[in-house]
């Protein structure tokens, strides 16, 4: 049994005053044993989000790392630093990077390398756009992302694959689970072909316009092991209803 989990990226919304929202979810969720709670804030609150998630079952993780130890990298943050504040996670290769700050499937897999050298479980993110759905290549564009940017020392403990379809990222268009489920079979192919028993351990999410009522719909896919939630991972009132339908 894979252990689900559910985790939510702020991106670039927060300061000190929202942090109450971690508060806010341990009130209203139970952690248990099967599912995983994981909130990304923006490094400037990591420190203190994971000194306000102590003893909630809540974990912390941050948005992006460098993929070299240390250095002349100005505004950067190291994996290193990350683990400094309490985080236990961190996600590279979201879809917002590879875009905006022209990150390859190589360097992905650099900072994927570079976390786990520190302990920090990797949230590799991949994802098609539009185009390459429209132009049938979704399965090949997917299949040599994740072939790419996941380290040859990715082990189900360290690393956790997420699908965030780029159209479907802040759009409110979400994918059919005919879809999702097409994905989620193809990549899980793929993770046991080249990682055996830890690739059929490894967590697969699904990302993208993920809400408290299409969650469940989502979830009922056997290769989806939980969630990574923009939008509605912002407030407690939004994200509890979603790590419910999880659990
Ligand atoms: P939304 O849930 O806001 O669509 O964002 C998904 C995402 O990019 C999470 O990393």
């Amino acid at each position: 049994m894979r252990r689900k989990l559910a985790a939510g990226n702020w991106k670039m919304n927060g300061l000190a005053a929202s942090l109450k929202e971690l508060a806010a979810l341990a009130q209203a969720i139970t952690a248990d044993d099967q599912t995983g709670i994981l909130i990304c804030p923006p490094a400037p609150l990591l420190y203190r989000a994971s000194e306000a998630a102590k003893g909630t079952g809540i974990s912390i993780g941050a948005q992006d790392c460098h993929g070299d130890a240390d250095g002349a990298y100005t505004g950067d943050i190291s994996a290193a630093m990350i683990a400094d504040t309490g985080a236990t996670h961190v996600i590279v290769g979201h879809s917002e990077r590879r875009e905006a700050h022209h990150e390859d499937d190589a360097e992905v897999r650099g900072k994927a390398r570079a976390a786990h050298a520190c302990d920090l479980t990797a949230i590799i993110c991949i994802g098609e756009t539009e185009a390459e759905r429209e132009a049938g290549n979704t399965l090949d564009i997917l299949a040599g992302q994740l072939a790419g940017s996941c380290p040859d020392n990715a082990t189900a403990a360290n690393t956790v694959i997420a699908y965030e379809p780029i159209w479907a990222i802040g759009t409110g268009r979400v994918p059919t689970l005919e879809q999702i489920v097409e994905v989620h079979d193809h990549l899980r192919a793929k993770l046991i072909a080249r990682f055996g028993d830890e690739g059929h351990a490894m967590r697969l999410l699904y990302g993208g316009s993920v809400k408290p009522d299409n969650a469940a719909t989502i979830f009922k896919a056997d290769n989806v092991d939980g969630a990574l939630v923009g939008g509605a991972s912002l407030k407690a009132t939004d994200f509890a209803p979603i790590i419910t339908a999880l659990q």
